[in-house]
């Protein structure tokens, strides 16, 4: 996602106060649209009706964070013990569900629980907006790609045509993605499939349906049965060869290179690998397979795989990461961040109501701390902040 910048900015105070007669003609247009793509006119009058724009979802669109996610932050928040701990748990009491789902889909359960915490926090997200609220907002008055969600409000049409789901339960992010899965509706209509029997692909009330969609998902993404996503490795001093996650190569061809496990060991036992460095020569690195990259077409970010595939690991009792990311200012997992947020009331900053998801306000509040302290103001939560506050 772009930052925020002074056009999208200027298009957007544009946008904020649409004429509702923009809107009424815009609708009509999507009405037509719909209808050529074989949604009926009765399906979307029911379901449009009463639909006024949401302006708050241009904002959200705009609103991207104005400076990367370190990837050690990224990892911190999304794998830490509390999504470890539940994803066990959850291994164990849908253990017969998912022996079924690696049966019909050759994907390992830890892998399809992973995505599930890293996408919905095991289904514990809020229920979120109204699809088509949204989704006809961004068709009529986003500042980009307003016919992508223009195909997806037809593809929400077409999920509730079809019976699959009630329009009151498709509710989900501003762009769209919705239920345990987070597939956005087109993707919904991709790969979403009924397990659980009763003729409905649910993927927001059925965990078997969801958890067999993302399977399905992984499956049709070029998923490898039985081979590993990859493992973390030691460079030889002063690598210089070849990286990229899609730079790939036999296992021999990175051994012949120097590059071994993190015990000094042979690497082997994997299909062809690429050397992902996520935060360059000096972090830490891994070779993965084309499991990985099935884990990267979920959300299209190295980032996202990564937290995928670390957090199956240690679903499966592994270790997580183990070299040292090259910062000297750690990421802080969920509960360090609300910790974080009651530190920073107990100083006075109002910061909300402590909850560990950082947001503009307590931003504001560590960018203050870190002024006193001397640091660069930077707003983000991380272990220095975190320690100066004990
Ligand atoms: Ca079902």
């Amino acid at each position: 996602m772009r930052a925020f910048s002074l056009s999208a900015a200027l298009l957007f105070s544009a946008a904020s106060l649409p004429a509702q007669a923009d809107f009424a003609s815009c609708v009509a247009g999507l009405r037509s649209a719909a209808i050529s793509a074989g949604v009926s006119g009765s399906t979307f009058d029911r379901v449009m009706r009463g639909v006024e724009p949401d302006m708050k979802v241009i904002e959200l669109m705009q609103n991207q964070p104005e400076f990367r996610t370190p990837i050690w932050d990224y990892l911190a928040t999304l794998v830490d013990d509390q999504k470890v701990s539940e994803g066990r748990a959850l291994l164990s009491k849908h253990a017969s569900l998912l022996g079924r789902i690696e049966q019909a889909y050759g994907v390992d359960r830890h892998t399809v629980v992973a995505v599930w915490g890293v996408e919905s926090d095991y289904g514990q997200i809020a229920s979120g907006r109204f699809l088509p609220q949204s989704l006809s907002t961004v068709a009529c008055f986003g500042p980009r790609r307003r016919d992508f969600f223009r195909g997806e409000l037809i593809s929400t049409l077409k999920i509730i045509e079809r019976g699959d789901l009630a329009a009151e339960k498709l509710r989900g992010s501003w762009a769209g993605a919705f239920g345990h899965t987070q597939f956005i509706p087109s993707t919904y209509l991709r790969l979403a499939v009924d397990f659980d029997g009763d003729g409905k692909r649910d993927l927001v009330d059925s965990i078997p349906d969801a958890l067999a969609s993302t399977a399905n998902y992984l499956k049709r993404s070029g998923w490898i049965t039985g081979a590993s996503w990859g493992y973390e490795v030691k460079l030889p001093a002063g690598y210089s060869g070849p990286s990229g996650r899609t730079n790939k190569s036999s296992i021999d061809s990175w051994a012949s290179r120097g590059i071994t496990r993190l015990d000094g060991g042979a690497v082997s036992g994997l299909p062809a690998a690429g050397l992902l460095l996520p935060a360059g020569r000096n972090g830490p690195a891994f070779l993965v397979t084309k499991n990985f990259d099935a884990a990267y077409a979920y959300n299209a970010a190295e980032s996202y795989a990564l937290a995928i595939s670390v957090l199956s690991d240690r679903l499966r009792g592994r270790p997580g990461v183990r070299a040292a990311w090259p910062t000297d200012d750690r990421g802080l997992s969920r509960a360090e961040r609300k910790t974080l947020q009651e530190r920073l009331v107990a100083r006075g900053y109002d910061v909300g109501k402590p909850d560990g998801a950082i947001g503009p306000l307590t931003r504001a509040a560590i960018k203050d701390v870190e002024a006193k302290l001397g640091l660069p103001q930077t707003g983000r939560p991380g272990g220095k902040v975190f320690d100066a506050l004990r």
